[in-house]
Order: structure tokens, then sequence, then C-alpha cells
């Protein structure tokens, strides 16, 4: 491809609204051109990496017995409102009336045109398995489009429906499948993770994601880089580092005076212990209302994601009113000597304390729930406060002094922590995700009565899962993952052409202008994939493209690297170029990319 042809060339000035990286970079080296908050063109730069993405999608899903197919984007909403989701994904569905007023969707997922389609073929268990996909544009109503192409209102999406007679073929396919989705981002050229999912405080649906490792990324994981699987930091479990010995003799509780601060370290400090031997409490309020008290080592932190899976509500630190309501002092609360809840544990105790299951105590306190995390098992002696202004108690032991109504994993889980499986390192880092994988179980077969006879001759739903990969958004995600401050660095696999030609002083010099030309031709017959840079531009200005644009392997051809016989030859991801001989050139070229492309990709 001759650059002074290309339809998007490269524009000087960073688009004034970009948000990310993969939006400068993409806008301003020609690949995409927004239309509007998460719409965006493909110019053919772009089109070019999408297409080798999707070709390389479409090779994985094939060899897992995908067999491709095309569904409408357009759904009647009757479809939408059988599985309830009109309701459940209302915030995001973009609706539109037809002719005769019939109401549509322009569907952001694709369960309510599969389902009732596979129900047409699916009779006997002897047609099952079987796994679809398509390749297509979703819609889907951002509040908040941002990022680029990482999260569009259209976008392109790889989604991929399996259906199953068993609960065991289900999870044989799911497995073939991530190892397919992990095959996929390893040809894009990207380090991904499997990361089990949160799935939401309501959900227990069982899902994957896959994250892309990026310094820019929006969520934070934990990889275990021996066990090769990460963690999303909110639901991250790991080993404690534990310098506390269980062993430890049990000596009498005191009360102590203790004019101190509320932190943990000040009341550490205090009684000269470290901050893992005082006992900390954290009490929370319940977003449905109540409290609740959670206890943990001082050392560590209350993870509020994992306690409000553990409620099955939302949760925030409670205020000091509401701690003085219910006669807690902040920074010397604890769970001694507190009266106990009777009953409705997660539900916390009322403030105000005149529910039937919260007990008023004669000196004012009110009874509270607790919860603590594991980690306080161990310790012994801990310090804690009084639950009266400056008084504080050592030597407080679990059991003896106080109980606890459950133990929950409730920690936040950091790089100090070892891998809760083999116990090495944790390291903590930024990432993308870059796709995600469900059992959906018979939800949709119920819906839509997608049901098969088994072999003992019985009625059964069809067990389902669902698989997606965003296509446009890893064309960014892949930006995010690959770039320097001049711009992308495409891995060759998905890179818009393989070789960026430059012609210095071209149009003034007819040698140099030749052996260029020669160069693109005997590339162009090889089948190697070129952007040839002829234009009468300075050699800054080329350069800076090509860097921009991210092609793997930049050939200039000038009048000096001619005096040499030579061109030169420089990798975008290394900085030094080296010198290769003029009439070498073609056939060096056309060998390296023939070893580049390992992948197959097209
Ligand atoms: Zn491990």
């Amino acid at each position: 491809m001759r650059y002074s042809k290309l339809f998007g060339k490269t524009k000087l000035t960073t688009p004034h609204d970009s948000d990310s990286v993969n939006a400068k970079y993409l806008t301003q080296a020609g690949f995409v051109d927004k239309m509007a908050a998460g719409i965006y063109n493909f110019l053919p730069l772009g089109k070019r990496v999408l297409d080798k993405i999707v070709q390389i999608i479409r090779e994985e899903m094939n060899a897992v017995d995908g067999q491709e197919i095309a569904m409408p984007a357009l759904h009647p909403i009757e479809l939408w409102e059988t599985t309830g989701r009109t309701k459940t994904a209302d915030a995001i569905l973009y609706r539109t009336k037809g002719a005769g007023d019939k109401d549509f969707v322009f569907a952001p997922s694709h369960e309510e045109a599969v389902t009732p389609l596979a129900a047409k073929s699916v009779q006997s268990y002897k047609d099952l398995p079987i796994s679809v996909y398509q390749f297509q544009t979703k819609f889907r109503n951002e509040p908040r489009a941002k990022s680029g192409v990482l999260r569009g209102r259209e976008f392109g999406m790889k989604d991929m429906y399996s259906f199953h007679a068993t609960e065991k073929d289900m999870d044989e396919y799911y497995e073939r499948v991530k190892q397919a989705y992990l095959n996929v981002y390893e040809r894009c050229g990207v380090k991904a993770y499997v990361v089990e999912a949160s799935g939401g405080i309501f959900s227990d649906k069982i899902s994957h994601e896959f994250s892309v490792v990026t310094p820019a990324g929006e969520d934070t994981i934990l990889v275990c880089e021996k066990c090769n699987i990460a963690q999303n930091l909110e639901v991250a479990i790991g080993k404690v580092h534990n310098p506390e010995n269980p062993e430890e003799k049990e000596l009498p509780m005191k009360e102590v005076k203790a004019e101190r601060g509320p932190s943990i370290d000040e009341s550490a400090e205090a009684h000269k212990v470290a901050p893992s031997k005082v006992l900390k409490t954290v009490v929370y309020a319940l977003s449905g209302g109540g409290l609740i008290g959670v206890c943990i080592r001082g050392d560590l932190k209350v993870n509020e994601h994992k306690l409000a899976h553990y409620l099955g509500s939302e949760v925030r630190p409670a205020s000091k009113d509401e701690l003085e309501k219910i006669g807690l002092v902040a920074g010397f609360i604890s769970p001694v000597g507190l009266p106990k809840v009777k009953g409705g544990l997660k539900h916390g105790a009322e403030v105000g304390g005149d529910e039937k299951d919260v007990k008023e105590e004669k000196h004012g306190k009110t009874a509270l729930p607790f919860v603590a995390d594991n980690s306080i098992r161990d310790v012994k002696n801990f310090v804690t406060g009084a639950n009266k202004k400056n008084l504080d108690l050592v030597n407080v032991n679990l059991g003896t002094d106080f109980t606890i109504d459950d133990f929950v994993d409730l920690v936040t889980v950091d790089e100090s922590f070892g891998c809760a499986k083999c116990g090495s390192e944790l390291t903590e880092t930024k990432a993308i995700e870059a796709g995600n994988i469900f059992k959906l179980g018979t939800k949709f077969s119920k819906d839509f009565d997608l049901h098969f006879t088994n072999d003992q001759g019985k009625r059964d739903f069809v067990i389902m899962g669902c698989y997606g990969i965003g296509t446009t958004r890893l064309v960014g995600t892949i930006v995010e993952a690959s770039h320097d401050e001049k711009g992308i660095i495409w891995p060759v696999s998905v890179a818009p052409y393989q070789v960026h030609l430059i012609s210095l002083g071209a149009q003034k010099d007819s040698e140099v202008n030749t052996a260029a030309e020669n160069i693109y031709e005997a590339l162009q017959m090889a089948g190697v994939e070129v952007l040839y840079d002829e234009r009468d531009e300075s050699a800054g200005k080329k350069f800076n493209d090509a860097d921009l644009i991210g092609l793997p392997l930049r050939i200039v051809v000038s009048s000096r690297t001619l005096k040499e016989k030579s061109v030169e030859w420089k990798l975008r991801n290394e900085t030094e170029g080296k010198l290769v001989k003029y009439t070498d050139a073609p056939k060096e070229i056309i060998e390296w990319v023939h070893d580049c492309d390992c992948s197959g990709a097209v």
C-alpha cells in the first residue's frame, strides 16, 4: 500500500478528549475515527488489525468445534421479555420502534436469539453437544463510554454459545474454550491470565475473565507466576504471613488506662506491641439498615467487597453518631463484654435498638453481631479497646474473653500474602479485562423451553455456556499493552502491515526512488504486507509517522544507505537499526516475515 494513497493519515495533534493511550494513538495514527462517545469508525489500518484478530479467534473457535453463524442484531422485544432481561438489563438496552408500532432492541448479547434457534434443531441427546459462534456488532447503552475503543456503545464482539446434555460435558468443554482463549491472546501478542470473576454481590454464576497485563489497566490483579493464575484484588484469597506464635501461653485479661489516639498504630505504640497483636474491630452499616462488628488482626485490612458478598448487602463503615447511639467509642471498640445478639446475624443490629433481636443492657450497650476474619484465630494475648474512652484491655483471648458469631475470609490480600495454592510470592499488576466465559446452566433453556430427550428416554433441559471476546476492544487492549512514548508497537501477527518501507528524497533522487520501488515490488510479489511511504516529506516526519503507526519492521532507503549499497533495517521494538545489503534486502525481509509468522495468522 502506498502511504500517499491511504485513506486515513496520521494527525499532528492528539485528539483533545482522548482519555487513554489507545484512543490517542489509534486516532492520531489513523486507525480509527471517533463519531461520537463510544462510537468509532474503523479506517483501513484499523480494519486490517481487526480482521487479523477476527481470523485468529475464528481459527481458535473452529479448533474447539465451534461453527460460525450470523444472527440478527435487531431483536423483537418479546424475546427479551421472555428472559426478563428487559428489566435486568434495562439500563444498557437500546430500544427502537418498528413499523406497526412494534418494539425492538439492539442486542447487547445473543442468548435471546441463539436459545430459541437451538430449540428448533436440538431434540435428542444425539444432537448434543453443539457450539455456535458469530462475529457481530453489539450495542450497549453505556452511561460513561470511555477509554477509546475499550468501552464502546457500539462494538465488535465474538460470542459463542455451547449446548450440552450433561454438566460433565459442559465442564470439559468449558476448559477447552478456556485454553482456546489463552491461545487467542498469545497469538495476538499479549500476556493474559485467567481470573475467577467476582460475579457481583448477588450472583452465584460461575464465570472467568481473561485479564491482559498493561500498566494503565483499570483492574488490579494478583498473580502467582508459579501457578500461572491471577485473582481480582477485590476477591483475592491468599496465605497470610504469620509472625504470631499460636503456642504462646494465655495470660489473664487486664484493664489498662490508655491516653492514645484511635488508630491501630497508636494502640500498638501505647502498649509496645506489634500491630498484629492489636485486635482491630470495625463496625459496618448495612445498606438495608443495621450494624455489624468485624474483627481482624491489627496489621490487616477488612475487604469490604468480601464482607458485602458474605452479608448479601452493600456496606459502609458506621458513622461516629451511629456508634455513639449504641454506646460504642470510636477507636476503643471491641467485642469484649458486649451483650450477645440472639439470631439475625446477617441483618446486624438495628440502630436505636428497639428491634426484637436486639437486647439493651443496663449500662447502655446495644448487642451487636460479630464476624471475624480467620486471621485472629492464632493470635494470643491481644490488645484492644475496652468500649470506654481511653481504656484498653490487654491479654485478650478468643474463646476465653470474647466470642465471635462467625468466622469468614474477610481479609484484603496484597503482595505481602503468599499464593493460597503454593505459598509463592504474589505480584500485584494492572490489567484490562479482555474476554469472559460463563456457565449459564439451564436459565435460558428453561425460558425458551430448550429441552432434549436424554439417553434414558427422559426429558431434560439443555445446559448452556457462553463465551465472549470484544474484538474492537481487543484492538485497544493490544495498544494499551504494547506501546512506547512514540506510538504503537504492533505484534507481527496483528500488525496491519508487516513492513514500513520508507524512501527518503524519493521525489528528487531517482536512484533512491528506483531502489525503493524495486524492493516494494519484490516484497509485494512475495506476499509481504508493506506500507510504502513514498511521500515527499522530511525524514523526521516519516520516521515519526512510522513510530506512531508502529509496524514491526522499518526499512529505510536513502542516498546515504545506497552509498553503502545497503538499506537500513530497524525493528519497532528495538532502538538501534542495522544496514543490510540492498541486493539481499528483499530475501532477508521475506525470510524474517516467514520466521515471525508462526502464528498462522493471515
Ligand atoms: Zn501459586
